[in-house]
């Protein structure tokens, strides 16, 4: 018999399989999502038929660890093999520091970078996930399994303030059924407890899909890989953008549900001689005329036998400015783990070639 992933089931889903009653449900969610038991022999308050049930036909935890790298700015990043030996990757990136603040001790803050997919189908010129092509979805629990683990490597506690982004490898809306219940499982409060409020998720643009995401009414956080502001250059960038141009992605996020407080993220991967020019930060102006937003511009980040360049700084800085004299929220995102690449895939195309 096929094994079920713990992790794939809501609490209804749970129900429906006979496993009940709800109070039952929680105490489960609790030892696996707030105590990060694994092992049912350990689940004192649990009935030891559900426990031999829960051993025989459940996994907990779909995830090996098989890498783990430190860089120099506190970003991680963690390598994990699935259970049929394809790998994926996860980053836990360092936002802020611990610090003293008005007399207070804060926490650190952190941001993990969750994989959907194994490989990817949509094929950008300028990422390196794209270049080994598309294998697989990943399930629910291979999504949600890939935060619990982190809250329970640095032993998180309960109020810890997680963030949760699905920018690693994939296409979150490529794998759509899986990636809304992940949502879901990872925002419960009697498990992993990460409001959907805090989970932001990036999307190359598919925009049946974003509109379609909109109606869920789950409160997630949206971010566009734009990258281009016009339809030519996209195309090169993005070849998705043949079937969903740039007006039919901006009509679909002029449909989404916004948070009266929240803002979409325009992520902008500024490419030397390419889309750096003040022309093009003129026209995203207008493009994101009437949508509360903030622009993310990211450094293109080469690799070896990569097409583009890099820009230099005073470009970026020059391209943000225009930016902010119109009144647009807008970051510089350096590439958080440069030295041990922790950029869209390149951990795991390192492994592939070493091994
Ligand atoms: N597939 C989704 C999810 C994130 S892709 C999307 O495209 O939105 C991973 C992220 O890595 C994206 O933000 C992308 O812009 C970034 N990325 C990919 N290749 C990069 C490179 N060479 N340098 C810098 N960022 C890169
Ligand atoms: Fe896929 Fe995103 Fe990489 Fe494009 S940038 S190939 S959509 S993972």
């Amino acid at each position: 018999m096929d094994k079920k992933y713990f992790m794939d089931y809501l609490p209804e889903d749970l129900l429906e399989i006979g496993i009940k009653p709800k109070f039952r449900i929680k105490q489960l969610y609790n030892w696996i999502y707030k105590k990060y038991e694994t092992n049912p022999d350990n689940m004192q308050n649990i009935p030891k038929e559900l426990r031999k049930r829960l051993k025989e036909e459940f996994i907990i935890n779909p995830l090996e660890l098989v890498n783990h790298e430190i860089a120099s700015d506190g970003t991680e990043k963690f390598l994990f093999k699935l259970n049929d030996n394809h790998t994926v990757e996860t980053v836990l990136i360092k936002m802020k520091d611990e610090r003293i603040d008005n007399g207070k001790r804060k926490e650190a803050k952190w941001t993990v970078c969750v994989s959907t997919q194994v490989g990817c189908k949509v094929g950008c010129s300028f990422c390196l996930t794209a270049k080994g092509g598309f294998i697989r979805n990943l399930r629910t629990a291979e999504i949600v399994a890939q935060v619990w683990f982190m809250k329970k490597f640095k032993n998180f506690n309960e109020a810890k303030a997680l963030n949760v982004v699905y920018m690693g490898m994939g296409e979150p809306l490529d794998n759509y059924h899986n990636m809304v219940k992940a949502i879901k499982i990872i925002s419960i409060e009697d498990g992993l407890s990460i409001s959907s409020r805090r989970q932001t998720l990036s999307t190359s643009g598919i925009a049946p899909k974003i509109k379609k995401l909109g109606q869920e009414n789950i409160g997630i956080n949206l971010a566009i890989s734009l990258h281009a502001v016009d339809d030519e250059l996209r195309e090169e960038l993005i070849p998705m953008n043949k079937a969903y141009n740039i007006k039919s992605v901006i009509d679909a996020i002029k449909e989404f549900p916004i948070d009266r407080r929240k803002k979409v993220m325009f992520e902008y991967l500024v490419i030397k001689n390419k889309n750096d020019d003040l022309a093009a930060a003129k026209k995203l102006v207008k493009l994101l005329n009437g949508i509360p937003s903030k622009v993310n511009l990211i450094y293109f980040n080469p690799y070896p036998g990569s097409p583009y360049q890099r820009p230099d700084k005073e470009t970026m800085e020059k391209f943000q400015k225009y930016l902010l004299d119109k009144g647009i929220t807008c970051t510089i995102r350096e590439s958080k783990g440069m030295d041990i690449s922790a950029a869209c895939g390149q951990l795991r195309e390192k492994e592939l070639k070493n091994g």
